[in-house]
């Protein structure tokens, strides 16, 4: 039977950025409600080692999040398994409902659903997901100190990645499947002087090689888009570069979005372009997309929204 739950305070994501506006909504004492959505944790419940988020030297993905979620419930903020599928912001309270059949009902809310990187769809992809092939340079680079990566795309993260990428590498291969990057000016002259990076046109990946035990990627096979040739070129990872998609489809047609989907935050803060509807996380941010800046805006969607209430009432 579906219910109606009534709060200050709602929060759509359970990944960093929700969690970290979980704990801060509960001690400001507007008992938030937090939704999880359908990957409750977020994105680092799929991953292994995270060694870059601060008090953690090292920590699996999934321990941090559960370590997160238990924080927020200790402050009190409840925390429930359901999946928003509409969101009404055109009067207060603003109304989301839930895939529960809840209608969730709130004086703000914060919106923390994150982005996706984008995937080639190759089943071998898939296969070595977590065991070399990865879509975040920054997470994982460190891991391949040494070896042979290859990265996909010819955009500005590519470029990124590559370049950061010879930070561990003996060898960083940028595939893609045209002869002209999109990546600003400044990036490509910057590839092009690296000398540890050797692009390849005019390819794109094929397939994932790799062996099972112990389980890891040993080669790609790459195809040449105009003649159909195919041929394999050894690496121990592969970084999939070709753009992220930020989960905005709940406010798409209502809120200002700009850099291909993103939520548009005024500078400095998580007001959107609807007042009392708060915006932190990937699903704000192009740039970063980091557990601690998403975190960090987590926080303060939080201070946000507690100083946009006090002013309503
Ligand atoms: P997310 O973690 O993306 O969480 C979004 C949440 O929104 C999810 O809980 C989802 O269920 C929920 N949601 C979506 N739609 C709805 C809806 N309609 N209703 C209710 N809930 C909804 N960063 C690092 O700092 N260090 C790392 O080592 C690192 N490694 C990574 C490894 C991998 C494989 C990946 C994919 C990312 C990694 N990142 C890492 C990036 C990091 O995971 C993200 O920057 C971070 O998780 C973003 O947090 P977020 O809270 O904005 O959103
Ligand atoms: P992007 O600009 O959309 O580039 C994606 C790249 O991947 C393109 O080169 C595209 O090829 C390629 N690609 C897409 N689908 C593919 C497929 N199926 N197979 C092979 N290649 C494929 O994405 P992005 O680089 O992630 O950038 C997204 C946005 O963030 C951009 O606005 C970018 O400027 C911004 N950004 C900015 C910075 C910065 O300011 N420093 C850093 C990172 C990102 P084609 O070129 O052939 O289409």
């Amino acid at each position: 039977m579906s219910e109606t739950r009534h709060t200050k305070v709602l929060i759509i994501g359970s990944g960093p950025a929700g969690y970290t506006a979980g704990v801060y909504a509960s001690r400001a004492m507007l008992s938030p409600i937090l939704v999880q959505g359908i990957e409750p944790g977020g994105q680092l419940t799929t991953t292994t080692e995270v060694e870059n988020y601060p008090g953690f030297t090292e920590v699996q993905g999934p321990d941090l999040m559960i370590k997160m979620q238990e924080h927020a419930q200790a402050m009190g903020c409840e925390i429930v398994g359901d999946i928003i599928t509409n969101l009404d912001t055109s009067k207060r309270p603003f109304t989301a409902t839930g895939d529960s059949g809840t209608v969730y009902t709130a004086d703000a809310v914060i919106l923390a659903t994150g982005a996706r990187a984008k995937w080639l769809g190759l089943p071998s992809e898939d296969a070595y997901k977590g065991f070399g092939v990865s879509a975040c340079a920054t997470c994982d680079g460190f891991f391949y100190r040494g070896q042979e990566i290859v990265v996909i795309g010819g955009g500005n993260t590519a470029v990124e990645e590559a370049l950061f990428l010879t930070n561990f590498a003996s060898k960083v291969t940028l595939i893609h499947r045209r002869d002209e990057l999109r990546a600003e000016k400044i990036l490509i002259d910057r590839l092009m002087k690296n000398e540890k990076i050797e692009p390849l046109w005019h390819h794109v990946l094929d397939e994932v090689v790799g062996e099972d035990n112990p389980k890891g990627v040993t080669a790609v096979r790459v195809k040449h888009v105009e003649t159909g040739e195919v041929s394999e070129i050894p690496c121990k990872g592969v970084f999939v570069a070709i753009g992220h998609a930020p989960a905005s489809e709940l406010v798409k047609d209502v809120l200002d979005l700009h850099n291909g989907g993103y939520v548009k935050v005024k500078p400095g803060s998580t007001e959107t372009s609807i007042p009392g509807i708060f915006a932190a996380g990937d699903l704000t941010d192009h740039k970063y997309r980091q557990a601690v800046t998403s975190a960090g805006m987590g926080c303060m969607a939080a201070l946000d929204a507690e100083h946009w209430l006090a002013a309503q009432d």
